[in-house]
């Protein structure tokens, strides 16, 4: 067999690139995947590490939940950290805890596995809540937290090492006819070509992305030094700034009521699309969130008034032994409006893997479960 022909081509090593590979690897195709960088560097290893499948809605959830179940498995295959810790929602509102009762009424039966929490409750679940002015809050038991930097690239490894596949590294893929691949003068065969290049949306088949309207959107991140080794975040954080951004909650009538008070009460958190959430990873230090940018004026620079926000409406609702910031990041994802993902043919042979916006982390495996 030719070295340079392979069953399925994948470009992109970012999480979606990966589960693609896995799934196919483990079926015993011969595979190849492009990476740009030395080692993955994208959203993939700038994000939270939630596995979120509480933010899907109800039509999506199975998806979440089967990338859920995958994540547990290859964490104990590829050698990385990852703890099904669940997530708590923190009412500290009128307002939010009504949410949170009209999501536990429509969803507790199924398909959501959540319970409501008394704030007696909360703090048995997690030392961080500051539980004056609690109400209480919803735990969902299906939330997984994994360090995303760990995960992606001990993933690299373990497709490399266990699974044989061929990756090469500092190769963009400047060029596609199927079923070859260019870059500069190199050039790859494959039967099936499959596209997972995040936010690049400019260098392969631009027509092709432009027709999606995709839109990017960018996020600013925090990590604080690591906390003490006794101690745990718990479950991952969210409180009321979170029930306007997923969609799972938008069948919940008091959603509107919140939204008009936040306008009122915190329009610039509103303007920056800042929700405030928190994770823990593999060392115990804390990633902590998010802003969202969206649209053409990205630029690189961060701004601090945004992230001085996040951490004000954090201290809202949670306390840590070591708050100290350690590092500050931020990362673009692509979204395609009104949809949760988009899996399509760019032509006979090659198929694109994009629009996953926040969900990327949630909804990888899953999706290659599905194609
Ligand atoms: C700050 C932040 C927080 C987030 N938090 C979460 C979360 O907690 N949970 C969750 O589910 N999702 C989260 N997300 C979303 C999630 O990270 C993304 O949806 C996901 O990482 C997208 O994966 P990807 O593989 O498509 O993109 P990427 O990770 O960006 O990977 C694409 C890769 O393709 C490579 N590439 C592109 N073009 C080429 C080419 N022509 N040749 C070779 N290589 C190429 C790039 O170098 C890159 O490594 C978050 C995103 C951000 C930015």
């Amino acid at each position: 067999m030719n070295k340079d022909h392979f069953d399925i081509a994948i470009v992109g090593g970012g999480i979606i690139g990966l589960a693609q590979a896995w799934e196919r690897a483990k079926k015993g195709q011969k595979v190849i995947l492009f990476e740009r960088n030395p080692q993955a560097q994208g959203a993939s290893i700038r994000n939270f590490g939630m596995i979120w499948p509480i933010g899907q809605p109800t039509d999506s959830y199975p998806v979440a939940l089967k990338s859920r179940e995958i994540w547990l498995e290859l964490s104990g295959k590829a050698n990385f950290w990852a703890a099904p810790t669940g997530s708590l929602h923190l009412a500290y509102h009128e307002d939010e805890w009504a949410i949170l009762n009209e999501f536990h009424a429509l969803y507790h039966n199924k398909p959501y596995s959540i319970e409501l929490l008394t704030p007696e409750m909360v703090s048995q679940k997690s030392a961080a809540v500051k539980t004056k002015g609690l109400f209480g809050a919803m735990f969902s038991s299906t939330e997984v937290n994994v360090d995303p930097r760990q995960a992606v690239w001990q993933m690299h490894k373990y497709l490399k090492e266990v699974l044989n596949v061929h990756i090469e590294y500092k190769t963009v893929i400047s060029a596609v006819d199927f079923p070859r691949l260019h870059s500069g003068k190199k050039v790859w065969q494959a039967d099936k070509i499959i596209l997972c290049t995040g936010e690049d949306l400019e260098t392969l088949y631009p027509e092709y992305y432009q027709s999606l309207d995709l839109v990017k959107c960018k996020l600013q991140m925090m990590r604080t030094a690591s906390q003490p080794s006794d101690w745990s975040l718990g479950p991952n954080l969210a409180a009321g700034l979170t029930l306007l951004h997923y969609e799972s909650f938008l069948s919940c009538p008091s959603r509107e009521i919140l939204k008009k008070r936040i306008e009122n009460e915190f329009p610039e958190y509103l303007k920056r699309g800042i929700h405030v959430m928190a994770s823990q990873t593999a060392y115990n230090e804390l990633t902590l969130g998010d802003s969202h940018h969206y649209g053409d004026t990205i630029l690189p620079f961060d701004d601090q008034k945004t992230n001085d926000l996040i951490l004000q409406y954090l201290d809202s609702f949670a306390h840590f032994p070591h708050p100290e910031i350690q590092s500050f990041w931020n990362g673009t994802y692509v979204k395609k409006p009104n949809t949760k993902w988009h899996i399509g043919e760019v032509e006979p042979g090659v198929q694109a893997v994009t629009g996953v916006g926040g969900a990327g982390m949630t909804l990888s495996f899953g999706l290659a479960d599905l194609t």
